[in-house]
């Protein structure tokens, strides 16, 4: 396969797993267990087959197409991304790391034959938490951290519990292997940006150091509703103002620290919320992002002392409820200089980066050496139907996991102990995706 064909089947893959829960508005909509999502799961499977791999799902539908060694017990490097999508997402986020995993095992065959050790792509069965309150479903069964207590309790928007969505997709009913693998020696993500950084700095590859932590927070500011024509200022217990202040403080003092910190109030809910009456309930949420843990500590603690003191001086009360506290993911050293090495060997320029977003590769990382590597995002656009990477790009990102694989797969590369570090799961707190 030369680098022509490579780029025109890459973007040809793109645009045809896209059919597969295409929206009349040209996004993509395929949410865990419905049926966009299964024809996509059985499209992939059709075409990993065609592509010579051996294919099989697992319990919960992870699906898997396999380059098998002679050595079967040889351990595997696994690639792959996640198939489900938020709602009316784009073409590439997740997709691409599953697709450019089926191309590469596909020319790793044709041109090399059965490998040292296995290799697999993965289409892992839900990452985004767009249809169940619950994230990371496909890796952290293969890590075995899955919240598995918590989905009897769960239900879509249409109340439809989890557990009968996932039958009613063929799953859960013991016909599949267990999900858990002790097999894997390694697992390499590639993944869009979904933010500009790269595409502005004309860069094709982002190699990521690590996976951000993220806190989330739910803030209830409590003062007291009242009339807005009879009620002097200095006697308001103003929730919306109060909360307003505190807001701005937030914002400000992340101005002050500058980036990687990023620091966002996304929604904001008030009561009674009526254009004469002074609001006596403001609810905000939080979510704040930083690759070192003692920073985002430091911070998260500084934001909260911040708004209780203005609750305090407005004579307002506040309720401050954490949601999700997912520590900073490092990536695997080692794999970090075998990927620079080989961009430097390609001729491809390079950016050592955080990820901002949150990825399987952050579930798979303390369990086995990852990699997780970047490829540009057209204007930082993601989950959003207008989200593009050109084909150059999305070519550059298979090159370099071509031959990672090759390294890894092939000539036996040394692949590092993972040194267990003490896990949490961000389920562990209600948490949503993203
Ligand atoms: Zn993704």
């Amino acid at each position: 396969m030369k680098i022509a064909d490579l780029q025109q089947r890459m973007e040809e893959m793109v645009h045809w797993l896209a059919t597969y829960g295409a929206d009349p508005e040209g996004g993509v909509t395929r949410l865990l267990y419905t049926s966009s999502w299964t024809e996509a799961q059985q499209a992939l499977e059709q075409k990993m087959r065609e592509s010579g791999l051996e294919t099989y799902y697992d319990e919960v539908g992870n699906l898997y197409g396999r380059l098998t060694s002679a050595n079967p017990e040889a351990g595997t490097i696994l690639t792959g991304s996640h198939v489900d999508t938020v709602k009316c997402g784009g073409k590439y986020d997740g997709a691409f790391g599953i697709l450019a995993g089926l191309l590469a095992l596909r020319y790793l065959k044709e041109t090399y034959g059965p490998p040292m050790r296995n290799i697999e792509v993965v289409s892992l069965c839900e990452e985004e938490g767009s249809r169940f309150p619950l994230t990371f479903w496909g890796s952290t069964n293969i890590t075995g951290t899955a919240p598995v207590n918590k989905i009897t309790q769960i239900q879509d928007a249409g109340e439809i519990p989890f557990m009968e969505a996932m039958k009613e997709a063929g799953f859960g009913l013991g016909y599949y292997r267990n999900p858990r693998r002790e097999d894997i020696l390694s697992f390499i993500e590639l993944h869009i940006e979904q933010g500009a950084i790269l595409e502005r700095e004309k860069i094709p590859i982002g190699i990521v150091e690590q996976i951000v932590g993220q806190k989330r927070y739910t803030i209830e500011c409590i003062g007291e509703a009242n009339h807005a024509g009879t009620t002097p200022m200095v006697w308001r217990k103003d929730a919306l103002r109060g909360s307003s202040q505190m807001i701005l403080s937030i914002m400000e003092s992340a101005d002050r620290i500058g980036a990687p910190l990023v620091a966002t109030v996304g929604k904001i809910e008030m009561e009674p919320n009526v254009s004469n009456v002074i609001p006596g309930k403001a609810t905000f949420t939080l979510d704040i992002r930083h690759p070192q843990g003692d920073v985002l500590d430091a911070f998260c603690a500084e934001a909260i002392e911040s708004c209780y003191a203005i609750a305090r001086n407005r004579g307002l009360q506040v309720k401050v409820e954490k949601h999700m506290d997912a520590r900073p993911v490092e990536m695997d050293e080692s794999l970090i200089s075998r990927v620079k090495e080989i961009c430097r060997h390609q001729d491809l320029p390079y950016k050592l980066m955080p990820s901002g977003a949150g990825h399987d590769a952050q579930i798979m990382a303390p369990h086995h050496p990852t990699s997780l590597i970047f490829v540009p995002s057209h204007r930082g656009i993601s989950h959003n139907p207008a989200e593009y990477t050109s084909k150059e790009d999305l070519t550059a990102g298979v090159q370099v996991l071509i031959e990672l694989l090759y390294q890894l797969g092939y000539e036996g590369g040394e692949i590092n102990e993972i040194q267990r570090t003490q896990y949490v799961n961000p389920n562990d707190h209600d948490s949503w995706s993203g």
